[in-house]
């Protein structure tokens, strides 16, 4: 189950009855022992057994086409990452209370992944767990506590990182130190969305200075309430915002803002690290920038819980002086194995590689299909993280809300896996297992177009 905000096709318990007997039963045993909290996906819940490469299978054996999760980034249940996790297991899990090589010879694999000035890293279980230990890292440096993040960030769950993601909706408040801007997005047209998909958008420096300008005018409400800054911290895909990629380069202004009035950046690298963007391992080298802390998690583990935190060590210095750090699962020797697993696949099985080719032909793919039909407003994304907005008018905007959950529900009736997220819940969210290739593209984009075709616009 992911744990992303936007649940558009959320299952509305009150149908229940219209399940089958079995599933009923199902539903009834979650509701009594998991309580109200709890989200299932689509109208028609799944019930999926086992997991194989880019496919999932349902208790009756049908086979599913996953176009949505990227935690299994290397593949369901990839051979060689259950093999790690049970030799480690077998062998000895501790934790970083007694010197482990595991833990050094990953940490040294994925050091080097990054620009030489990023060069401590920190583990945790849990993305919201390395974003919490971010801004404590962050505070403990500047001495501030206010924050930027973007209208329709997810950034987790703790009490802190919860107060910092908007999009859990008005249910959950914003801290008082927190400050929200308006996502960075380009106004690109399905005409436009073809040369992205062709070469990723070059100009169009207004997207990083409209970005930049709403940071500033933060900046200058932090002021005049006398809250001092921390730093900003953005997903650097712009998942839950509804999949913001072009140009690159358009956090380059906001981020030099920041640093100018004394606050760190923060990449939240959870949504688009480890290659999924395909032009590089981490989704803000897309933008030329080299963040002062990394946030990690999702895809590291394939499915085991592991994240981690990647800091200048200047900025984490004051922390360690006045802080301990212990984190009873977080960088034992089989999260440590499963990370390294999953690191040798993505380089050994040139996964990012493919995600570019494979991302582009897909792109290519949603634009041409943008030309048949009238209600896909704009195509966007990098590598394997790809957005496709859908919309009730071109010339307005005006988001296909309800469209949009019938096509989702459409295609997992297909046996094809994808969800949406935005502001009006209309950005279809493709964002398969990184070793997605054109014959499983082809088969989401057919499937996709029947689903146009037989749905009432
Ligand atoms: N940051 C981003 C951008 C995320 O999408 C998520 C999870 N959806 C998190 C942080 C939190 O990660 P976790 O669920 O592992 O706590």
């Amino acid at each position: 189950m992911s744990s992303d905000p936007v649940m558009i096709n959320a299952f509305d318990p009150r149908r229940a009855s219209e399940l089958p007997k079995s599933e009923q039963i199902l539903l009834d045993r979650r509701q009594r022992l998991l309580g109200p909290a709890y989200r299932l996906f689509y109208e028609h819940p799944l019930h999926i057994v086992r997991g194989e490469g880019v496919w999932l299978y349902d208790a009756e054996g049908a086979a599913y086409l996953d176009a949505y999760n990227n935690v299994p980034s290397v593949g369901h249940s990839h051979p060689r990452v259950v093999e790690a996790i049970a030799r480690q297991a077998s062998q000895l899990n501790t934790h970083t209370r007694y010197l482990h090589t595991g833990i050094l010879d990953y940490s040294e694999m994925l050091l080097a992944s990054f620009p030489g000035e990023l060069s401590q890293v920190m583990y945790t279980c849990s993305g919201s767990e390395a974003n919490d230990l971010a801004v404590r890292v962050a505070r403990q440096f500047t001495g501030g506590t206010g924050f930027i993040v973007t209208r329709l960030a997810y950034h987790g769950v703790t009490d802190t990182i919860a107060a910092m993601s908007p999009s859990l909706g008005t249910q959950v408040t914003l801290g008082p130190h927190v400050r929200v801007v308006p996502a960075p997005r380009s106004a690109s047209t399905p005409a436009k969305a073809a040369v992205n998909a062709e070469a990723a958008g070059t100009g169009d420096r207004q997207v990083g200075r409209d970005f930049a300008a709403g940071v500033e005018a933060s900046l200058e409400q932090m002021r005049s309430l006398g809250i001092k800054l921390a730093g900003l911290i953005v997903d650097s895909i712009f998942s839950s915002d509804g999949v913001f990629a072009d140009p690159p380069g358009f956090l380059q202004e906001a981020v030099a803002a920041v640093r100018r009035a004394g606050g760190v950046f923060i990449a939240d690298e959870v949504q688009p690290g480890f290659g999924r963007t395909g032009d590089a391992m981490w989704g803000f080298q897309r933008h030329s920038v080299v963040p002062d802390i990394v946030t990690l998690g999702k895809p590291m583990g394939n499915g085991y819980p592991v994240a981690a935190m990647v800091s200048k060590p200047e900025v984490l210095a004051p922390f360690g002086r006045h802080c301990r750090y212990f984190n009873t699962f977080g960088g034992s020797p089989v999260a440590m194995a499963a990370a390294r697993a999953v690191l040798e696949i993505i380089v050994e099985e040139r996964l990012r590689e493919r995600a570019l080719e494979t991302g582009q032909y897909l792109r290519r793919g949603l634009a041409a299909l943008g030309g048949k039909f009238e209600v896909i407003g704009d195509v966007r994304g990098a590598g394997l993280f790809i957005g496709v907005e859908l919309v009730t008018d071109r010339a307005t905007g005006s988001p296909a809300t309800r469209f949009v959950a019938a096509l989702v529900n459409e295609l997992r009736r297909r046996r094809v896996l994808i969800s949406a997220s935005g502001p009006g819940a209309n950005v279809l969210k493709i964002r398969p297992p990184l070793a997605f290739g054109r014959a499983e593209a082809d088969i989401l984009l057919g499937e996709l177009e029947a689903s146009l075709a037989h749905l009432p616009a």
